[in-house]
């Protein structure tokens, strides 16, 4: 794949419950210091709602939310693991965890956000890309 063109690939869980495809547009993903991404390890890919598509287990997703509860987190209930959330910064859209794609994340060219200071830092990602 080159930049320049974009492709769908598939991802999941870690029990397989939760089954999605995302149009990766491009080669860049990001990596955010806020306190939940830190913990999870998350490599953020942020794409519109017609760029996602959950094939399996709606009914196996939890949502976890905290501070202004802005973003929807969804979690598998079986496994625990965070495919994608809806982000504060894009609340139609989604985000989700390069992670989980079935092909890993490995070949994603990471640039980091600072989600610890997220009101200064949120147009870089807000602006298209
Ligand atoms: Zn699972």
């Amino acid at each position: 794949m080159t930049d320049h063109e974009g492709a769908w690939q598939s991802g999941g869980c870690h029990c397989g419950a939760v089954r999605f495809r995302v149009f990766v547009a491009g080669a860049k993903a990001i990596a955010c210091n806020c306190s939940i991404c830190a913990k999870k390890g998350m490599v953020n890919l942020i794409v519109t709602s017609e760029q996602f598509e959950l094939i399996d287990g709606a009914a196996s997703l939890s949502t976890y939310q905290f501070n202004t509860r802005a973003a929807r987190h969804k979690f598998c209930k079986h496994c625990g693991i965070h495919p994608f959330s809806h982000p504060r910064s894009h609340p139609d859209g989604y985000d989700v965890n390069a992670r989980c794609l079935d092909g890993g994340c490995d070949h994603f060219e990471v640039e980091g956000f600072d989600g610890q200071n997220w009101e200064a830092s949120v147009a870089s990602i807000q602006s298209p890309r």
